[in-house]
């Protein structure tokens, strides 16, 4: 079909507008990433050098924590009990699969910071090489099924081995009661392995657009399943679609848009880039109710925007999103960080004994070593 002048500068502006609100998007969600990032930094250092506290924790590194995370979800199923170590992590886990379950897997494509990332490295290799390498189908598929496989070991080892007992364990814990400050010495300074892995990740990701989203993320593979069950989903109209197939060469998740009536693949991140690069007016859209409602960039930014705006502050007034980890306790930690009781082999949480390095647990005991009892099973 040919464009008109007048309709192809439409087309162009609308790319551009819809693009430029999604990067606006990421980019603000980056920045807070960044100024959660620094501002922890500050506070885990003045913690070490013994210097009166100015920065205080943020919350939102506990999003950094999704494994704390999923057991603390698992631990409110069980017993309706929300986590206070990282009640933030558990916060921003169920907002991200709120999102999911309603709008799609939005979050992959609207807020994480590596889904920015993956579509720059995606511009740079498109650059480079002029198309999009991508694998074969019959490597496509067996890898795509890994991430699921990364998501079904964490799910089987949190929701089908782990009884309230070892959960309770694992979150009262010394070592998931710093975890954000282990996480942050693992990664400052990164160590050598951690360099290259990160480098052999970044590399793969330049030559296959989306690697790791698409192949390794496990909280992809979580938000991607709960996705499937939206009801917003994108949409051809058959009537006006002329088959150019300007869509699937746009979408980043390698979907057939122009065959599909309904796209209801879990790779589907809802980035609109398929209805942005359309160009028959209201032949693509992302919508529910067969059609009838519609969800343009626009609502989709705010909708996402106002998931985690609302979410974060209904968390923070009900009392759900600071630790209850005092900043006492905090020095406490990174005086005996060195003790046995900190490390976590392989998933093993060692014995410990709360009283003995003089921390209170949250659930309301004192300083008073936990009994040590054989495991309970979830249903007793
Ligand atoms: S189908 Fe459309 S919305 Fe879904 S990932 Fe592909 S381009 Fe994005
Ligand atoms: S939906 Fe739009 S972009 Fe996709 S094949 Fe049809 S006309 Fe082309």
């Amino acid at each position: 079909m040919k464009l008109s002048g007048v309709r192809e500068k439409r087309w162009l502006q609308t790319i551009w507008w819809h693009t430029s609100l999604r990067a606006v998007v990421q980019w603000s969600f980056l920045a807070l990433t960044l100024l959660i990032g620094i501002q922890f930094i500050l506070f885990a250092r003045q913690l070490e050098q013994g210097a009166a506290i100015s920065v205080r924790r943020p919350p939102g590194v506990e999003a950094f924590l999704p494994i704390s995370s999923l057991m603390s979800l698992r631990h409110w199923l069980l017993t309706g009990v929300f986590n206070r170590i990282h009640p933030a992590g558990l916060v921003l886990l169920l907002i991200s699969c709120l999102v999911s379950l309603l709008l799609k897997r939005g979050f992959c494509s609207w807020v994480c910071p590596f889904g920015l990332l993956g579509d720059y490295l995606e511009k740079a290799h498109r650059l480079l090489f002029g198309l999009r390498l991508s694998l074969p189908r019959f490597l496509d598929y067996p890898l795509r099924s890994l991430k699921y496989l990364v998501l079904l070991f964490f799910v089987r080892a949190i929701f089908v081995r782990m009884d309230v007992y070892q959960l309770e364990r694992f979150i009262e814990s010394p070592y998931n009661r710093v975890a954000d400050l282990m996480m942050l010495r693992f990664f400052a300074p990164p160590s050598s392995t951690t360099v290259v892995v990160l480098a052999v990740l970044m590399g793969l990701t330049f030559l296959i657009p989306f690697f790791w989203c698409r192949y390794l993320c496990p909280y992809g593979a979580l938000l991607g399943g709960l996705s499937v069950l939206s009801p917003f989903k994108i949409r051809r109209n058959t009537d006006t679609c002329t088959g150019c197939e300007e869509c699937s060469r746009a979408c980043p998740a390698r979907v057939a848009v122009h065959r599909a009536q309904t796209v209801r693949s879990d790779e589907c991140h809802a980035c609109q880039r398929c209805v942005d690069a359309c160009p028959i007016d209201g032949t693509l859209a992302l919508s529910a109710l067969d059609g009838r409602l519609s969800m343009p960039s626009r609502a989709y930014a705010a909708a996402v925007v106002l998931a985690f705006l609302l979410g974060t502050s209904a968390a923070r007034v009900g009392g759900y999103w600071h630790s209850a980890i005092s900043e006492q306790e905090y020095r406490l930690h990174i005086a005996q960080m060195q003790h046995p009781a900190y490390r976590h082999n392989r998933g093993t949480v060692p014995d410990y004994d709360l009283g003995e390095l003089g921390i209170e647990d949250t659930n309301g005991a004192t300083s008073c070593p936990r009994p040590r009892q054989e495991p309970r099973r979830a249903e007793d």
